[in-house]
């Protein structure tokens, strides 16, 4: 080899050893961006989840016949997620490009929380789904008609929150959707934020012209309650049905497929028969129809999270992965997730900060 062939030969290798240590500096100062120290492992086995009866379950809870509702889900670590049902379930890799026209999203909220509730829904997710989002209340509220570009919708029903309400809400939210166009039916409650990305990477897996129904439950074993209407000679009842429900207060969706099966009990108020019937919250109502009446499985999701879970113990690393969240509580019993970002002073729900963790362009995100 000539020297000057040397001497490129060198400057060739020189080079590429310096594109290396660039490209890895680059990925170094990437990962300690994006990825704060996980924490530590096991730390939230110390601290107890205090237990208490599913949120959609405890309200006026001697209206209805339950004879056994599980254990509460606890500790939570989206790395140690168990999966309660079978996997089986779950449609193997069949991706099926969904884009947010596909889905109809269907947001409860009540005429109290406009203004506490969804100033902050409408800053962050809502602005990525815009079109598709439709808020469920119970007044007319012009400022929020246009704040929602027209998408609140005056249910008519009661403003309170019992049983009754709340499955008008659900009815009319579910009447709503078969009368629109689109492939996937998603509740949430005005409590939830949305990681819409991953809401249709999940949906995404499945195919809508199939029957879906994706949430989680919020207890360990199937809800078992007393048959109405099953009468034995004796006029007195022993058997009881089981079934899962999605919590609402997680979200859940479900196909087209999968609701136009449910219309003959569920829509045109039909709905509210079957709440009254159970004398059941809405949530377990859904539950009810599509476990028990239809026999199709609820498909655990476990990136669903509800309030009735710490929402400290998700990992920050872990967010984008997730595809709702929630808060409740004040002071020191607040449960809201833990993530640096804006002062909570401003962002007492947490959701502007995760709304910036996950997308940091926004204008109000700490630069
Ligand atoms: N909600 C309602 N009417 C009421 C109270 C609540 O429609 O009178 C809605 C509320 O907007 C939310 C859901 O019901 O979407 C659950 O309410 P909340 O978060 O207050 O109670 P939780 O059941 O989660 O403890
Ligand atoms: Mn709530």
């Amino acid at each position: 080899m000539s020297s000057a062939m040397r001497v490129r030969v060198k400057y060739v290798l020189q080079a590429l050893l310096l594109c290396c240590a660039a490209a890895l500096s680059t990925l170094c100062l990437y990962r300690s961006l994006r990825l704060p120290p996980a924490d530590k492992k096991g730390s939230s086995s110390g601290s107890a989840w205090q237990e208490r009866a599913p949120r959609s379950l405890s309200f006026g809870s001697r209206d209805y016949e339950v004879v056994s509702n599980g254990q509460l889900l606890a500790q939570y670590d989206t790395n140690e997620l168990q999966q309660p049902l079978d996997p089986a379930e779950v449609t193997p890799a069949l991706q099926v490009l969904t884009s947010i026209s596909d889905v109809f999203i269907s947001v409860k909220t009540t005429s109290n929380y406009h203004k506490s509730r969804l100033d902050v829904l409408l800053k962050t997710w809502f602005t990525l789904a815009r079109e598709e989002t439709w808020f469920f209340s119970d007044s007319h509220d012009p400022e929020y008609q246009e704040r929602t570009n027209g998408h609140l919708i005056n249910t008519n029903c009661s403003s309170s929150h019992n049983r009754k309400a709340l499955c008008c809400k659900m009815s009319v939210e579910f009447d709503t959707f078969l009368r629109s166009d689109k492939k996937w039916f998603c509740h949430f409650d005005d409590d939830n934020y949305v990681n819409i990305p991953k809401l249709l990477s999940t949906l995404g897996k499945y195919s809508p012209q199939e029957d879906w129904y994706l949430g989680k439950p919020s207890i360990r074993t199937p809800l078992e309650i007393l048959d109405r209407e099953k009468k034995t000679q004796s006029g007195i009842n022993r058997e009881n049905i089981k079934f899962w429900f999605a919590t609402g207060g997680a979200g859940f969706c479900i196909s087209r497929a999968l609701a136009l099966k449910m219309s003959p009990a569920a829509s045109g108020g039909r709905f509210i028969s079957v709440c009254e019937k159970i004398r059941l919250p809405d949530d377990v109502t859904i539950g009810y129809i599509i476990e028990h009446l239809l026999k199709k499985k609820l498909t655990f999701t476990p990136e669903f999270h509800s309030h009735l879970e710490p929402m400290k113990f998700i990992q920050q690393r872990h967010l984008p992965e997730q595809i709702t969240f929630s808060y409740s509580g004040q002071g020191k019993d607040q449960n809201v997730l833990k993530i640096e970002g804006l002062d909570p002073r401003i962002d007492p729900t947490r959701f502007m900060s995760l709304h910036c963790y996950l997308f940091p362009h926004y204008s109000f995100c700490p630069r």
